[in-house]
């Protein structure tokens, strides 16, 4: 039966290696609402979303992911952030997001980084890896690799309305078998995308790793969750600057800024426009 939106992590009992299965519905389809990205934009960005909730569901504490591509391309970033409650948001920028073609296509040479962020009282940890190969998925192994010092392999994709993931990894300190960790990749590389859209945890993992004892472990909803405030939005008029502001206020009488993630819109009249400026008046002189 199909479930939708969320990630389980199961283990191979005895062997040392555990593994993460993601599919995201609802949740990567209200990422896309009310952006016009073309079908390989979108792609991309449900196998970075996918990547993200690999990344957070492995958060001990109450910390959020943030996996940032950056390219030189058409498409010049890809943001997802994911925090411990597995709550989701994402977003593609660009000169042209309705462009075709494979991620090298779309982003040029680029580099991807992983902020892990393990919440109040502990140190922010990023690492950044050049995009490579052919896919993201391979551009996060890396990361694993150099960053984590962790054994992993990833698939990441989309088919129909989810995007899908499934990862491996070798658990931390645990000595494992080179056989057997060539062999689970093996079997996995045979899994298809539309099963791992359409299949059951148990079932898929029944099928794939024929002859491994899998324990599965409860599943975890996401959720989509912009947390947008209009207190976030006050940083972005800051930015855009007090000429530009006050342009834009003599023009138009007031602001609407928009949330980049969801595109909801926020108005803002003058004085409010102001406030968030700093309270200083027009002429730079202090107003308090
Ligand atoms: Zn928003």
């Amino acid at each position: 039966m199909r479930q939708a939106d969320q990630v389980r992590a199961f283990l191979f009992e005895g062997a040392g290696i555990r593994g993460r299965l993601v599919r995201i519905d609802q949740t990567w389809r209200e990422m896309l609402e009310r952006h016009e990205y073309s079908a390989d934009v979108a792609a991309l960005l449900g196998q970075a979303a996918a990547a993200g909730v690999l990344l957070a569901d492995n958060l001990k504490g109450r910390g959020s992911v943030h996996v940032q591509i950056q390219g030189e391309g058409d498409l010049r970033l890809l943001l997802v952030q994911c925090d411990h409650a597995l709550n989701l948001r994402g977003l593609a920028r660009g000169e042209r997001l309705d462009g075709e073609g494979s991620m090298r296509e779309l982003l040029g040479e680029g580099r991807m980084m992983v902020t892990v962020d393990p919440g109040p009282g502990q140190e922010r940890y990023q690492g950044i890896v050049a995009l490579a190969g052919e896919s993201l998925a391979e551009s996060l192994e890396g990361y694993f690799r150099d960053s984590a010092q962790l054994l992993t392999r990833l698939w990441l994709g989309v088919s129909g309305g989810s995007a899908v993931g499934l990862m491996l990894q070798r658990l931390p300190d645990a000595t494992i078998d080179e056989e057997d960790w060539r062999t689970l990749g093996l079997l996995a590389d045979t899994a298809r995308l539309a099963e791992l859209a359409e299949l059951s945890a148990a079932e898929l993992l029944r099928r794939l790793f024929v002859g491994y004892d899998v324990r599965l472990f409860d599943a975890r909803p996401i959720g989509y969750d912009c947390r947008c405030t209009r207190e976030h939005l006050d940083n972005v008029i800051r930015l855009l600057g007090r000429e530009e502001i006050e342009s834009i206020l003599a023009e138009q009488g007031g602001l609407e800024l928009n949330c980049e993630f969801c595109n909801k819109a926020f108005q803002f009249a003058p004085e409010e426009a102001r406030a968030a400026l700093g309270g200083e008046s027009p002429d730079g002189s202090t107003l308090h």
